[in-house]
């Protein structure tokens, strides 16, 4: 029987990498420049991620699949100063640059590595994806739930069918990218999540990664001008130091003090089993530490009604409640329609709707109707 390997190493399934993004080596190997990883990779091996790999001096990439689908609030994301009640069509591919014991989306992330991970792909094409993604009402089209970055020619393709279509673009990624994927990713990408796991490089390591790409690309993504929110998951004798956080969040307020920043709480998952769940209490001093840096708009998620006032915006300027959110559902909006503070006028950093729509989901679902999508594998 075909493996998964074997599936998504079919023609139908991959193309040659975009030109941008990998370069011949001397003895028939590759460079690829997708990931912060830079693999050098021989003749018929794959690189790092599993995905993308070297047959014949070429380098080849995923294509033409989705391993999953589904609509989100965009609160989900969570972008909280983009688009608030937007949906957020999202799909995602399989596989990933790093290995994180606690990953949330290990069924498709770990897919190539670990047995267990059962995730059979669906055949797709980009016309048909945003087909759908505008009849379930989308505003938005998400590259998430895999890392994104290893699949970028795939997510360009599908994101200039969403561009022609009037719809947005964004990408959910642990930001492990290169100055060559995020040149490449510019022109077709508006919003960018980056999950900032740690502080400390020997923590990255543990991870498969290694921190400085992932503040290259928080600095870089900031100065072109994408809209940019960031995430760390606080794992409580991981990253939940205070001289960690410190560090971490007077970075961040010195790319932008307008940057927001969430701060979510871990549960126990996948290998990542020992460490506690994070409390209410470890999010809300977490928080304080973010605002203490300078950090105009923290937030503390996946606790909602015990992290106080954390789950609003509020206007930096004079304090106005201007959002108020319980979990994804937004209760109250009350931005001008030039995204301004309607009590002092402050501009409120972000990318806002002239008017607030309400929201056609609070909580994720899966499209109502998916005719176009094909099961192409039932792994062994
Ligand atoms: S995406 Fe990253 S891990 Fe995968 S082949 Fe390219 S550089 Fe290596």
């Amino acid at each position: 029987m075909a493996t998964l390997r074997d599936i998504l190493t079919t023609p139908d399934r991959v193309r040659e990498g975009a030109g941008e993004l990998w370069e011949t080596l001397d003895r028939n190997r590759v460079r690829c420049y997708a990931c912060g990883h830079c693999c050098p990779i021989p003749e018929g091996q794959p690189g790092v991620c599993k995905v993308r790999f070297n047959c014949g001096g070429k380098l080849y990439v995923p294509y033409g699949y989705v391993a999953g689908v589904q609509c989100d609030p965009i609160e989900k994301k969570p972008f909280f100063h983009a688009y608030p009640g937007a949906l957020a069509y999202s799909f995602g591919m399989l596989g990933c640059d790093l290995h994180c014991a606690y990953c949330q989306n290990w069924v498709t992330s770990q897919a190539l590595r670990d047995p267990n991970a059962i995730s059979p792909p669906l055949e797709a094409d980009p016309e048909l994806l945003v087909q759908e993604a505008v009849a379930q009402g989308a505003k938005i089209l998400v590259s998430t739930y895999n890392e994104p970055l290893i699949t970028s020619e795939w997510a360009v393709a599908v994101f200039r069918q969403a561009r022609q279509a009037g719809l947005l673009t964004a990408f959910v990624s642990n930001g492990n990218g290169t100055p060559q994927v995020l040149d490449y990713l510019r022109p077709w990408i508006d919003l960018y999540k980056v999950d900032l796991k740690s502080f400390d490089d020997r923590h990255y390591r543990q991870l498969g990664g290694r921190l400085e790409p992932i503040l290259h690309t928080i600095r870089s993504l900031y100065q072109m001008g994408v809209w940019l929110e960031i995430v760390t998951l606080l794992i409580p004798g991981f990253n939940d130091s205070d001289g960690e956080l410190r560090k971490l969040t007077a970075f961040l307020a010195g790319v932008s003090r307008d940057i927001p920043w969430h701060v979510t709480a871990f549960h126990q998952d996948y290998k990542m089993t020992s460490p506690d769940d994070t409390r209410p209490e470890d999010l809300l001093r977490a928080a304080a530490i973010g605002r203490e840096a300078g950090l105009r708009y923290v937030y503390a998620g996946n606790l909602p009604g015990s992290v106080g006032d954390f789950e609003h915006t509020r206007c930096h300027q004079c304090g106005e409640t201007l959002i108020r959110r319980s979990g994804y559902a937004i209760e109250a909006y009350k931005l001008t329609p030039e995204g301004h503070c309607p009590a002092c006028h402050a501009a409120i950093p972000g990318r806002w709707s002239q008017r607030f729509d309400g929201q056609i989901a609070a909580r994720p679902f899966l499209p109502r109707s998916r005719p176009q999508l094909v099961r192409i594998l039932s792994q062994p």
